[in-house]
């Protein structure tokens, strides 16, 4: 086996800590023989198992609040009936005896007979009880698999994954967070680039993790004692205790490092030459404005409003939408709320049962964000009315996502126009004098700035999608998330485009994709013009400390050298070197 991986690193942070492989699905279950003697071990194993999955269940039912439904409490008691009921303990343990086969078989051929006799019974009731059985065994299965000691993260309650570093093919966001909640220490997974969703919510969150690791559940095993570096991609496994002390010592430094750091909570963000940067932050949910806090009192420079959209899975009604964006503005106290118009489609879609029509083959280059919002105006009209009615309750600023053209804003203020009217016929408060943004994610976007510019009051440079479209890769596909690179030279020159638009326009120009989260890009940003800034809370205080140690003119002089450079290696050079020389 070896004693490191690597894979890519996408959330910073080191941490140490047991496997956890985690199985959305549960592995298939192999047979394999097992000596006469090994019978009574394998039944303890067996034992231990189900003693475990009775301990998880307790720990729940003590744990769930009092005023849980009686079915969901009731639910619990019958599977730890079912638990010690002899028809599945006593015949899987006669299994093994018989079959000298281990106990995950045992048990899977147990629970298939059990199945059989459910299926043949009229009762519906009763039939639906069968799914209680599966339920149970695979608790079984679970602790057979990882350790008697584990838990599964599928529960939502009483689970035991705190300091463990899961392992996994791919989670989805809200895997991310259901583990975060269990205070995970990171993650592993198969799958995944620097742009996934669930790579981008780890940041948020601050869980270092590394993904795209090849056959990782295979190669490590449950329960090994792991380090997961977040900043290199690499894994150690079962590393020698000298080596355990050092990256101990290392997570001690950064965490001095981060507490540190909160001196500057509240604090202005402004470089020593004296040029005040904007400094706001990214969110996806109302409750993000709380994390935000922790970090810094600022305002929203992004919030991503289809998250709304895809976690209901479906269109939420316009008042649903305005007590959202309210709820946001009321955490927010006085702070500024950009709120994105739906960004749906391609990497951010509703589930099958809301899609209609043909198979789309390249959802990327669809009819998403705002491409659907003009083919279906009532949709979008609910949605303009929404964040008009908040605009009445506090700052808030509308941003379109995904413009290639004028004459997609055109259709906007149109729209936007119409909803203004049909809100005064309603007699509804909103701000007359909204601010509307749009987003520059794709190159033509970038290199209409100027056009851009002169019909809107702020635009926001979204390198997530502005680097996927520039260097034709899709953000969402493993195989080529290797071509992300916000320094390819092609990508800085359609930011310095940007930027000189701005510039020309009198327009403010910010940057909310990726790139303005990362620190290794921060000092080139500010050289190259950007003044505003919205990022992952987690990133406010690191980049502030940035910019409030920099001296604009100097970065000014440097980052001209950088963006006269033509090959990715060469910059990427001159970047760390610029980082080193001002750090
Ligand atoms: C971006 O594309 O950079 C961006 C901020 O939007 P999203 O990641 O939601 O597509
Ligand atoms: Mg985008």
């Amino acid at each position: 086996m070896p004693a490191a991986l690597k894979g890519i690193a996408v959330s910073k942070g080191i941490c140490i800590g047991q496997a956890y492989v985690y199985y959305r699905e549960l592995p298939e279950v192999l047979e394999y023989s097992i000596s006469k003697y090994d019978a009574n071990k394998e039944i303890k194993r067996f034992e231990r198992a189900r003693d475990e999955a009775q301990l998880q269940l307790k720990k729940i039912k003590t744990t769930i609040a009092k005023d849980t439904p009686h079915d969901i409490t009731q639910f619990i008691d019958t599977h730890l009936l079912m638990l010690n009921d002899p028809v599945l303990y006593e015949d899987t343990v006669s299994h093994i005896h018989a079959r000298l086969c281990n106990a995950e078989w045992a048990l899977q051929a147990q629970v298939e007979r059990i199945i059989k006799v459910f299926d043949e019974m009229d009762d519906p009731y009763l039939k639906t009880r069968k799914d209680d059985i599966t339920h149970v065994a695979d608790r079984i299965q679970r602790c057979l698999i990882n350790g008697p000691e584990n838990n599964s993260p599928d529960e939502k309650i009483g689970s035991n994954l705190k300091d463990r570093i899961i392992v996994a093919d791919d989670l989805t966001p809200a895997d991310t967070l259901l583990m975060q909640h269990q205070k995970i220490a990171g993650f592993i997974t198969e799958y995944g680039g620097p742009l996934s969703h669930t790579a981008i919510l780890a940041r948020s969150l601050g869980i270092p993790a590394i993904v795209g690791v090849n056959n990782a559940k295979h190669i490590l095993q449950a329960n090994e004692w792991l380090v997961l570096d977040g900043s290199t991609g690499e894994i150690h496994i079962d590393p020698p205790k000298k080596d355990l002390t050092r990256f101990r010592s290392l997570i001690r430094d950064e965490r001095q490092r981060r507490k540190n750091l909160f001196d500057l909570k509240n604090k202005s963000s402004q470089t020593l030459d004296g040029l005040k940067i904007t400094l706001h932050g990214n969110i996806d949910r109302p409750e993000d404005v709380r994390t935000l806090r922790q970090f810094d009192h600022t305002g929203v420079g992004l919030y991503r409003t289809e998250i709304l959209f895809i976690e209901h899975n479906e269109i939420p009604s316009e008042e649903a939408q305005f007590e959202n964006y309210k709820r946001a503005l009321r955490s927010l106290k006085g702070h500024p709320l950009t709120i994105r118009t739906m960004d749906l489609g391609a990497d951010k879609e509703l589930s099958d049962s809301l899609q209609h029509g043909p198979l789309i083959h390249n959802p990327a280059l669809g009819l998403r964000a705002v491409r659907r919002c003009l083919k279906d105006p009532e949709l979008f009209l609910n949605q303009l009315r929404a964040i008009l009615r908040a605009s009445g309750y506090g700052p808030v600023q509308m941003m379109i996502p995904m413009v290639t053209c004028v004459s997609e804003i055109d259709q906007v203020i149109e729209l936007v126009d119409q909803a203004k009217l049909e809100l005064k016929a309603r007699r509804m408060r909103f701000d007359e004098h909204i601010k509307i943004g749009a987003m520059i994610e794709v190159p033509a976007a970038a290199l209409a700035a100027d056009c851009l510019a002169s019909r809107l009051d702020f635009l926001s440079i979204g390198t997530n999608d502005l680097i996927q479209y520039t260097l034709a890769f899709d953000r969402i596909d493993d195989e080529v998330s290797y071509l992300y690179n916000p320094l390819h030279p092609a990508v800085l020159k359609l930011i310095q485009m940007t930027l000189n638009a701005g510039e020309t326009g009198s327009v403010n120009i910010s940057m909310c994709g990726e790139m303005a989260s990362d620190t290794q890009y921060t000092r080139l940003l500010l050289g190259m013009g950007l003044k505003n800034f919205s990022v992952q809370a987690n990133s406010l205080l690191d980049i502030k400390r940035i910019i409030n140690n920099s001296h604009i003119e100097k970065l000014r002089f440097e980052s001209e050298k950088i963006l006269k450079l033509s090959h990715p290696d060469q910059i990427k050079q001159a970047v760390n070197e610029l980082n080193q020389k001002f750090s």
